[in-house]
């Protein structure tokens, strides 16, 4: 989504420098990647550039367009709830990690002056209620309730650490960010096509993983077991030492589901094809229990075949391996006689892509109507990153160590004076564009057929 000025370029070579040396002062050989993402310099996150951040460049008005949906506190109108905003629970996190819940505003202006204000490291976005969550222990009890919010996913890199072996904790580097770049479509094409949605919102968590906060009016409504129930569904893979398989289940079908097949297709590129691909940047069939474990439920023949292969190939890559691979499900399906040999047959190397490839979601995010999200645009404080969102069109053009840094956008705003020159306009453009102009479009529109409301002066 952006192109890498001169700058950034200089400055990420800076940045490898920095842990190439402390790599060094401890002892350790350089790794084949770079992890600068978790290489902070002192200027890239402080308090002071934080409040310069909040001032000038966090976008208050359109984060308050996007959560009041369309609910303009100013409004005369009947159909507008304008309260609507002052119900929905943020919290702030401050420094030494102290949690502030119930902050509610009444409008976009009291939003930035309590921000302003009370300088929080990082705020998270909870549920809208039936009342500001200011008055949670003054109204009747159980009386104050959740009433709707976003459906939200959480995918996180540490989930991937049985399958990842370029880098462990919380190291990233673009191979790796591969996972998330499969896990950003097959959650976007299930969502889209399997359930309608259309407001998709996916943002980069700031450090090693991405969040998807679905904002259809239908989503934002549904309950506890409808949010559990949508989660499982998305849930096709669980990990585990030793799982190399996913659990698909034809149920006597001969062909896969079309939601499995979709989900497939996806896995596929991301798992083979792909030049940044999980078999050629992972290696996996070469490192690690992964070769055993597909191996394990294939006859003896099978197994034979590909050991022979491995042996006689030392320096074979994962990439040829699994055409091997590919070749002895081919004769299998070609030799395949009962229905059972050749449901078994189509399935026997497509359970093994999904597992490596599909998204690991933290499902206990998604279940609670009332669970806390950290806000699209608040700066990680460990990485000093802007957790900005990611163009679902356009994975391949996202780079996570490429995201600009709270301490190079203050840099880019004093060198210009002009807050729509730094790197962070293409993301808020983006998210203004592609996401709230359209939310609101369809916002209006339903305002209009429930209500009879007209916004077209709005
Ligand atoms: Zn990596």
């Amino acid at each position: 989504m952006v192109a890498e000025p001169q700058d950034a370029q200089k400055r990420k070579l800076d940045e490898e420098g920095g842990s190439d040396a402390k790599r060094a002062a401890a002892g350790g050989a350089a790794p084949m990647e770079v992890d600068s993402a978790m290489v902070m310099r002192n200027e890239d996150f402080s308090p002071q550039l934080l409040r310069i951040y909040y001032d000038r460049l966090f976008p208050f008005l359109q984060m308050f367009r996007w959560l009041s949906y369309r609910n303009d506190p100013k409004s005369s109108s009947a159909a507008v709830q304008k309260d609507f905003f002052l119900r929905r629970e943020f919290t702030f996190v401050l420094q030494g990690d102290i949690y502030c819940r119930y902050q509610c505003f009444k409008d976009a202006e009291e939003y930035k002056a309590k921000v302003m204000a009370q300088q929080p490291v990082r705020m998270e976005i909870g549920a809208v209620y039936t009342h500001p969550p200011k008055h949670h222990n003054t109204v009747i009890k159980d009386a104050y309730k959740p009433v709707e919010r976003e459906l939200v996913f959480d995918i996180d890199m540490d989930d991937y650490d049985e399958i990842r072996t370029c880098c462990t904790g919380a190291t990233l580097c673009p191979k790796c960010w591969t996972f998330m770049k499969a896990a950003i479509q097959i959650l976007r094409r299930a969502l889209t096509e399997d359930f309608g949605f259309q407001h998709l919102l996916f943002v980069y968590s700031g450090r090693r993983g991405v969040h998807c906060w679905v904002s259809d009016t239908v989503a934002r409504k549904l309950n506890n077991e409808q949010r559990s129930a949508v989660a499982e569904y998305l849930t096709m893979v669980s990990s585990g030492a030793g799982k190399s398989r996913a659990d698909l289940r034809m149920n006597g079908c001969e062909e896969l589901h079309p939601a499995v097949q979709g989900a497939y297709d996806i896995c596929k590129k991301w798992f083979r094809d792909d030049a940044n691909g999980i078999l050629a940047s992972q290696d996996i069939l070469r490192k690690g229990p992964h070769l055993a474990n597909i191996l394990e439920p294939m006859s003896i023949a099978e197994k034979e075949t590909i050991s022979k292969y491995v042996e006689t190939h030392p320096q074979a890559n994962s990439l040829e391996i699994w055409t091997q691979l590919e070749k002895v499900a081919d004769e299998r399906t070609q030799s395949a006689v009962t229905f059972k040999q050749k449901a078994e047959a189509k399935m026997m190397l497509k359970d093994v892509v999904i597992q490596y490839t599909c998204p690991r979601l933290d499902i206990n995010v998604s279940k609670q109507m009332n669970h806390l999200l950290k806000s699209p645009f608040v700066v990680h404080p460990k990485t000093g990153r802007v957790c900005v969102p990611i163009d679902p069109d356009h994975v391949n053009d996202f780079n996570p160590l490429e995201v600009p840094t709270v301490g190079r956008l203050i840099e880019e705003l004093n060198k210009s004076g002009d807050i729509r020159e730094t790197s962070l306009r293409p993301y808020t453009h983006f998210f203004e564009v592609n996401f709230l102009q359209k939310l609101e479009k369809a916002t209006a529109e339903e305002m209009r057929s429930t209500a009879g409301v007209d916004f077209t002066d709005f």
